[in-house]
């Protein structure tokens, strides 16, 4: 029996029921909750393409949850298991991300009914272009109103073929760069986009650590380094996040579990090297570097500081919460932890620091590309150089005054201007813990609300009304 098959609820219920609580604490209408529940627009298209093998017909859907901003914004997933009320759901999550890390998107969300494993390179390409083609022509693909980014089984390699496909669409658009996110970066992506949601979930981890008093609710006091980390999902979001955790900041990643299984090493493993031998190999199993479990529902739940689940919604349910024995679950994926789940986890006292916050690190940078396209320059062109000369002065002021030297790796710091990467960076950095200070604001000036979540849903649809009441659309809060 799978884990949701304890569950009494739908994903989207399961959104829809965290939406109704946080209405209460937050002292909404709930007339308002009604409006900022609702989806926009879902669009479903089904499209042939030939193939090897014939024509073959394929379903893809693009659910728009929240315009009160545009573009609507989010990701475009791959994977066999897509439907409508997972898009639906996927879409209404991206409104709050969006809305909590103040950026000026609405939510989205696109999914293509398929195994990409299953078709080679040039399929593909044709697959994504006859799907773009037909989200274009429709409007559901536009610079200024529906901008995609990568999601689960699609990559920067997918939104480059995209990109080329409104373009030939719409050549004489000025800003078709910005129709989508998350390109290569010679093909007007930007510099950390592609790290960006792993980075974000290190920053959110730092950020975590920095509060003693938020660490107290984990029994974790010792800092990030030697914490054991267990890992499920390999892809984008769970790579990047271990391999800067293990390598920056001396987290052990004690187990990663995959699709066909999991690897162990109480020791550590090393993250790049099982990342090789998945793409090599297609699985975790064999890796020289660790012990092979076949059932990967069972590491889920071996004894750990940190789980990261951040392979795909469901995976702590119901079914599985009771067994859970890590002290903080950080939700790579979107909607790792259900509903039900979320409140066996309460009760039993084990600490989530939620998607909303932790994974929003995807659609920042993706909101800092879209603005780079839109500008048509990289961030720092204008104040590099001037920053430069700048710490040249400052440093040779300071070597004048004191009559000493400073060491070269110092000077170098002091004299150096920020490149796009830094700059990029330093944005989501900001961002992650600029949403965690709102999230401890408001636990403190609301001392019944007693988890992250609940926190982060209060302010995202609290801003979501505010929305909604300057349209004359909601009658605001009492
Ligand atoms: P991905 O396709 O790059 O990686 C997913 C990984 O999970 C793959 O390695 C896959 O083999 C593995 N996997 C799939 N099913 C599994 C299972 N049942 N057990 C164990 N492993 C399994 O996808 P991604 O982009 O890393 O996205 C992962 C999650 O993070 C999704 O929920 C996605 O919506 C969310 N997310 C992604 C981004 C982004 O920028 N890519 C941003 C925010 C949130």
């Amino acid at each position: 029996m799978s884990n949701t098959q304890h569950e009494s609820m739908s994903f989207l219920e399961g959104v829809e029921r965290m939406v109704d609580k946080a209405t209460l604490v937050a002292g909404l209408d709930p007339r308002t909750a009604c409006v900022i529940k609702a989806s926009s627009a879902v669009i479903q298209i089904k499209f042939p393409v030939r193939l090897r093998s014939g024509v073959e017909v394929f379903t893809g859907w693009w659910s728009i949850h929240s315009a009160h901003r545009l573009p609507s914004k989010g990701g475009l997933r791959y994977a066999p298991h897509v439907n409508q009320e997972e898009t639906e759901a996927l879409s209404a999550l991206m409104s709050y991300k969006c809305a909590l890390a103040d950026i000026p998107f609405g939510g989205a969300k696109g999914g293509l009914m398929i195994e990409p494993s299953k078709y080679t390179v040039e399929e593909l390409r044709d697959i994504t272009h006859a799907f773009a083609g037909e989200l274009a022509r429709r409007g559901f693909l536009n610079p200024a109103t529906n901008v995609p980014a990568p999601d689960m089984g699609t990559s920067a390699r997918e939104m480059a073929w995209i990109a080329d496909a409104y373009k030939s669409l719409f050549p004489e658009d000025l800003n078709q760069d910005a129709c989508v996110t998350g390109k290569p970066v010679n093909r007007g992506g930007i510099p950390g986009r592609t790290e960006a949601t792993g980075k974000g979930i290190q920053y959110a981890l730092q950020e975590f650590f920095r509060h003693p008093d938020e660490l107290e609710k984990t029994e974790l006091v010792d800092g990030l380094a030697g914490q054991r980390l267990i890992l499920q999902g390999l892809g984008n979001v769970g790579y990047h996040a271990a391999k800067f955790l293990s390598e920056e900041d001396k987290v052990k990643v004690i187990a990663i579990i995959e699709r066909d299984g999991a690897v162990v090493n109480p020791e550590g493993l090393n993250v790049h090297d099982v990342r090789q031998h998945l793409a090599q190999t297609g699985g975790v199993r064999d890796f020289p570097g660790g012990e092979f479990h076949e059932d990967g529902a069972a590491v889920m739940t071996m004894a750990c500081d940190i789980l990261l689940p951040a392979a795909l919604e469901s995976q702590v349910s119901a079914g599985n919460a009771m067994k859970i024995q890590a002290k903080l679950i950080v939700e790579g994926a979107n909607g790792a932890v259900t509903y039900e789940a979320d409140e066996i986890l309460q009760r039993r006292g084990i600490v989530m620091l939620p998607d909303l916050w932790v994974n929003a690190g995807g659609v920042t940078v993706s909101y800092f590309e879209w603005t780079r396209n839109l500008s048509h320059m990289r961030f720092g062109r204008l104040q590099r150089r001037f920053d430069e000369l700048r710490g040249i002065c400052y440093a040779t002021a300071l070597e004048e005054m004191t009559g000493k030297s400073m060491e070269s790796r110092l000077r170098n710091e002091i004299v150096r201007g920020a490149s796009e990467l830094d700059l990029v960076r330093s944005g989501l950095d900001d961002t992650i813990r600029s949403a965690f200070a709102e999230i401890r604001d408001t636990m403190k000036r609301n001392p019944e609300i007693g988890d992250y979540r609940t926190a982060a849903f209060v302010i995202a649809i609290t801003k979501l009304a505010q929305s909604y009441t300057d349209l004359g659309l909601a009658d605001g809060g009492e």
